[in-house]
């Protein structure tokens, strides 16, 4: 397993590698902007061709952009829709630029209509997307979430039907590759917090099968290694660190040297301290060189 952490871009991209090789990182992941403004402004060529050169040369992979928090593929209101449509559009550009593998977000929240019309939205408006795309080889990646209030995707059952209604236009739109290519990130604080026992030996076992069974594990691209602050099941969205946590230590020992979780990237979105990174960073090769 790959370690790396959500990286700030804080002063520019320029600092964004320095940054991750002292954190000890062998990937990484960035907002390519604010996260809470929908204003964007163009990326810099000569800033991102050093950031290219010296993450290529850190050896940083994958590179992951997780898309800002503003857009909602799933709402019922068609302005914001149509916003958050063109928001995505263009945040795969920008993540083509950056030289990312992965763009990661979340699948969106239905608001006011039901469960079932926010999925067909979300896979409308992926869909119109991904077929408005050119030439962009950025593997999109749906996170699944912790649930509550009337955000989707904190389920394998939400997640396969939005990937199942994504991939069905493949050979309508003839750009096969990319739309077989929507892929999954997966969460750990988000699963246990949504109610799957990824942290105990046989709950991890009954969880990976039933993804495997739903989705795939073939699309399973990426982990968010994050333990939880809250208690199983509580749909409370807090992430801790490695080990102590609700999850605990042997949780992610067992996650991280599991033979089929080992091959994956995995991003941490710990509390950012960065005294309590370099400890999270230390914890979670500890655990990966114990077997
Ligand atoms: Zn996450
Ligand atoms: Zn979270």
């Amino acid at each position: 397993m790959r370690f790396g952490f959500h990286i700030s871009i804080e002063g520019g991209f320029e600092n964004v590698v320095e940054r991750a090789k002292y954190l000890g990182c062998e990937t990484l992941q960035v907002f390519t902007a604010s996260n809470k403004q929908w204003r964007r402004t163009p990326l810099e060529q000569d800033k991102v061709k050093r950031f290219r050169a010296q993450r290529i040369k850190a050896s940083l992979e994958p590179l992951v952009v997780h898309l800002f928090y503003l857009p909602n593929l799933a709402t019922p209101d068609t302005k914001m829709r149509r916003r958050s449509c063109r928001a995505l559009w263009a945040e795969l550009e920008r993540s083509q630029t950056l030289g990312a593998e992965f763009l990661v977000l979340h699948p969106g929240a239905f608001k006011k209509s039901d469960a079932n019309q926010g999925i067909e939205r979300v896979i409308g408006s992926l869909n119109q997307i991904i077929s408005s795309t050119n030439g962009n080889d950025v593997k999109i990646l749906l996170e699944n979430t912790t649930g509550g209030g009337t955000r989707l995707g904190s389920s394998f059952e939400e997640l396969a039907r939005i990937i199942a209604g994504v991939t069905s236009v493949t050979g309508v739109t003839g750009i096969e590759g990319y739309v077989t290519g929507v892929g999954v990130c997966l969460d750990t604080a988000h699963a246990f917090q949504a109610g799957y026992p990824i942290h105990t030996k046989e709950g991890l076992e009954e969880t990976l099968d039933e993804f495997d069974r739903l989705i795939g594990l073939s699309r399973l691209c990426l982990l968010h290694l994050n333990d939880s602050k809250t208690p199983f099941a509580s749909r409370n969205d807090r992430h801790w660190h490695i080990g102590e946590g609700e999850m605990g230590m042997e949780a992610f020992e067992r996650i991280i040297n599991h033979p089929r979780l080992k091959h994956l990237p995995a991003i941490m979105e710990t509390p950012t301290a960065e005294e309590d990174n370099l400890k999270n960073m230390a914890t979670v090769k500890r655990l990966r060189g114990k077997n």
